[in-house]
């Protein structure tokens, strides 16, 4: 059986194509226990960032389970408010510190917010220093990551949207293959939605192919190239959601998911919020204990 697949990144690292997001698990017990579990079920991504607040747990959790550092693949995420001005450098410090690695396997620029190239000067930086491997973006149009492209020496090795039968991200995508830029996709079974996981046509094609509804749409994901890392504390939907290479969707039965696109986004804030919703995560304090 085809195992937990790698994706060729243009940095010329290999990124398991399933992996293991620990969005929202704050408390540290929860989140190095869950980190464990995915990694017991051989999940070898996991999908961190700074303002998860969770980095220490997801560190603790790779030294525990005594798994070879290189085997896994880390994700981090620069936060808006260290962009530019050295304060990216002093956050890749401090993630290497808090996630106790020597060098992480992709750090991304979180949001396309205020000094983005200065921060990606920065990120090219330590990619030289060999802090780190690969370096990329999230929810990024395509007009930011052009710039990005004339500003530095780098192109993105990915760039990480929203993304699920319900928002299909056609036209993103379509630009990011032209420049060989990897898409990493986030809430990608929309955030449990329970309208979009009963869906019909997930629902019979789970009967048919003896699996859950989640585990259809994330088969789907596999087989339009995307990378995931689905969030799950239960650890039996830990184990599910990486049990997916066992079976394939017909054509004819992609063709009948892409005709579920709604072009409907899970965010719950509305675009002229999303400056003060930003500064506001940035005060919860940290998880972390830095
Ligand atoms: P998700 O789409 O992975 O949904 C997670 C929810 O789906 C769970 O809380 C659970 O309710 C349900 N679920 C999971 N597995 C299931 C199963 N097998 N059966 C039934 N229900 C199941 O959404 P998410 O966790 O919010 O996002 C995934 C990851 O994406 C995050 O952990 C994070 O790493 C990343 N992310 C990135 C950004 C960004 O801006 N870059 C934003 C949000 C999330």
């Amino acid at each position: 059986m085809e195992q937990n697949k790698n994706i060729n990144l243009n940095s010329r690292y290999q990124i398991p194509q399933i992996g293991y997001g620990v969005y929202m698990i704050w408390d540290y017990n929860d989140c190095k226990d869950a980190v464990l579990e995915a990694l017991s079920c051989g999940y070898r991504h996991i999908d961190t960032a700074q303002i998860y607040k969770n980095e220490r747990a997801v560190g603790a959790a790779i030294r525990e389970s005594g798994i070879e550092r290189s085997e896994i693949f880390v994700t981090t995420k620069i936060w808006i408010s260290n962009y530019g001005n050295g304060k990216t450098m002093s956050a890749v410090a401090k993630s290497l510190e808090r996630l106790d690695v020597e060098y992480i396997d992709l750090v991304l620029l979180h949001q396309p917010a205020d000094d983005y190239l200065g921060a990606w000067a920065e990120l090219e930086n330590a990619v030289s220093n060999k802090q780190i491997r690969s370096i990329g973006v999230s929810n990024f149009n395509s007009q930011q990551i052009d710039k990005l492209i004339d500003f530095g020496t780098i192109v993105p090795a990915v760039n990480q949207i929203e993304c699920h039968p319900y928002l299909q991200q056609v036209d993103i995508k379509r630009y990011l293959a032209s420049k060989q830029i990897a898409v990493e996709v986030w809430y990608p079974l929309g955030h449990g939605d329970k309208g979009l996981l009963n869906e019909q046509l997930f629902v019979k094609l789970a009967e048919k192919y003896h699996k859950s509804p989640a585990q259809i749409i994330l088969r789907w994901h596999l087989e339009q190239g995307h990378i995931v890392f689905p969030k799950s504390l239960n650890p039996l939907h830990i184990a599910d959601n990486i049990e997916i290479y066992d079976f394939q969707l017909t054509a004819s039965e992609l063709e009948q998911i892409s005709l579920l696109d709604k072009q409907k986004s899970y965010i719950k804030y509305p675009k002229w919020a999303e400056k003060i919703i930003f500064k506001l995560a940035d005060k919860i304090p940290l998880g972390d204990r830095d």
